[in-house]
């Protein structure tokens, strides 16, 4: 059920867990502003999830609140993922869902990095 992605921040919601240690992940990486982990059910043979620690409900809500450090911080965290991963010579797609919309249906920002095979259409065709 996509989210609203103006909504308050809802400290329940299952990344903020993983964020506190509350449910387990396959961690990939952390650093002071980012959290990266494996999907629970990849869509890809690599398939990452790269989370703020801050208090964000969507890329919409980061890019206008996050702090100049924070922003750098993910976007470089994000990168550096991808690298460690091996995945920048044959390549990657990186995606951040927002609303409705965008099928985003967790309410803490996240971007997905997907590799590992060959991608083709960019986004899928309507139903
Ligand atoms: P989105 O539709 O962009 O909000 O994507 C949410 C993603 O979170 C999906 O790809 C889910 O498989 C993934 N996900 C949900 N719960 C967990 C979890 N506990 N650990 C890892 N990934 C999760």
């Amino acid at each position: 059920m996509p989210i609203d992605p103006a909504a308050p921040y809802d400290d329940s919601n299952v990344f903020a867990r993983i964020l506190r240690g509350e449910i387990p992940s396959k961690k990939v990486y952390e650093d002071e502003f980012a959290f990266a982990f494996h999907d629970i059910s990849p869509q890809a043979p690599v398939h990452l999830l790269v989370v703020p620690k801050g208090r964000y409900v969507s890329w919409d809500d980061f890019s206008a609140k996050a702090s100049d450090a924070e922003i750098a911080g993910f976007v470089r965290a994000i990168g550096h993922v991808a690298r460690e991963a091996g995945l920048v010579e044959p390549g990657y797609r990186m995606l951040a869902n927002v609303g409705q919309h965008g099928h985003q249906e967790v309410p803490h920002l996240h971007v997905h990095l997907f590799g590992g095979r060959q991608f083709y259409e960019m986004v899928s065709p309507p139903r």
